[in-house]
């Protein structure tokens, strides 16, 4: 499936809830979001019925996201049936990694192949303070167990955020040890951005990745400890828009993904949808399209209209756009 700038697009990424147990400060507001009705969302059976006519059309990856996926009741027999469907080469879930423990060895066995754990800080006081009501020892329990299931890779993503004053080194350096992933991502204007209720976003508050990537090896140096390189093989398969190093001899890598200072639009191979059935062309761009009702009052050749009128709606970039209609929690990051 092309769309009309040649990019292929193979991916999709699916919201399954706008509900979440976190409140992080950079995805949504301290009270929540209103969240969708049940009658509003996606059943699960419709969710797979639109992953059955995505990969007819050349879908081959899926990826479940939220909110936090993990809350959504009935995740395991979707990832089930998901995996099941002909043409879909692999599911993978983002996640706050808080119920990871308790569902991870069902959700491998359901087939889930790999899964990005979202952790910005090793500080305990600070997590919460991101999180708003989060515990640090859940989100590092939630690795623990992705990488005890075998869960291959295991990638663990960090929003840097400059007034937060991460320590980017710690992070960095949990990928020497064990096979981690540990990737930095810029921090992006989605949702509101106001200062009044909404995330505050501010360019200055933006680290870009070259700016970061000498931060952390002058940090490096200062410890003691040698500079990152590219890296070689250890790159995790599914890499995507990130650029992958390492530290010599590490078991795992660092990568940085740059959506505000290295556009990696031309690379762009997914769609979205929302929880309440909106196929999204671009993460910065309101234009929705109704999949629900197509699911819910059409035929398979409607739902399939409504993936490739969004396919072909799909921007060239997105225009160093500030602010959308929705915020990370309800688009699905
Ligand atoms: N709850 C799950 C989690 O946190 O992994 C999945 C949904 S969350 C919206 C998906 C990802 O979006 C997380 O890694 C989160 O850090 C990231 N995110 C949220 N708001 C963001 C923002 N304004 N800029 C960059 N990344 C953001
Ligand atoms: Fe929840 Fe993920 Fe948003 Fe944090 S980033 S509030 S964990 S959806």
């Amino acid at each position: 499936m092309k769309d009309s700038h040649g990019r292929v697009i193979d991916y999709l990424r699916i919201s399954l809830t706008d509900r979440c147990n976190f409140r992080c400060v950079y995805c949504m507001p301290e009270e929540g979001v209103c969240a969708m009705s049940h009658k509003e969302i996606l059943r699960l059976e419709e969710i797979e019925r639109l992953v059955k006519v995505a990969a007819d059309l050349g879908i081959r990856s899926v990826r479940l996201t939220g909110g936090e996926p993990l809350v959504r009741k009935g995740v395991v027999d979707l990832v089930d049936a998901i995996t099941k469907i002909d043409g879909i080469e692999n599911v993978s879930m983002t996640t706050n990694g808080v119920l990871l423990p308790r569902m991870i060895d069902d959700l491998k066995a359901a087939g889930l192949s790999r899964v990005n754990i979202s952790l910005d800080t090793l500080d305990a006081d600070q997590f919460r303070a991101i999180t708003r009501v989060g515990n640090l020892e859940d989100t590092l329990a939630g690795i623990d167990a992705a990488l005890e299931a075998g869960l291959n890779p295991v990638k663990v993503n960090a929003v840097t955020v400059r007034s937060l004053n991460q320590d980017f080194l710690a992070f960095a350096k949990m990928s020497i040890d064990r096979p981690l992933h540990m990737r930095f991502i810029e921090y992006m204007p989605v949702g509101d951005t106001s200062e009044d209720g909404g995330t505050g976003w501010g360019k200055q508050d933006v680290i870009p990745s070259e700016e970061l990537f000498d931060i952390i090896n002058e940090q490096a140096r200062q410890a003691g400890l040698p500079e990152l390189r590219p890296a070689g093989t250890s790159k995790p398969l599914g890499w995507g828009p990130a650029r992958y190093f390492e530290f010599p001899d590490a078991q795992g890598t660092v990568g940085f993904i740059s959506p505000l200072s290295r556009h990696f639009c031309a690379e762009c191979n997914r769609l979205r949808v929302t929880a309440d059935g909106k196929v999204r062309p671009c993460l910065f761009s309101d234009t929705e399209y109704d999949v629900r009702s197509a699911l819910r009052e059409g035929s398979d050749g409607a739902v399939r209209n409504v993936l490739l009128e969004a396919l072909g709606a799909k921007p060239d970039e997105h225009h160093d756009k500030v602010g959308t209609e929705r915020n990370m929690s309800q688009i699905g990051g």
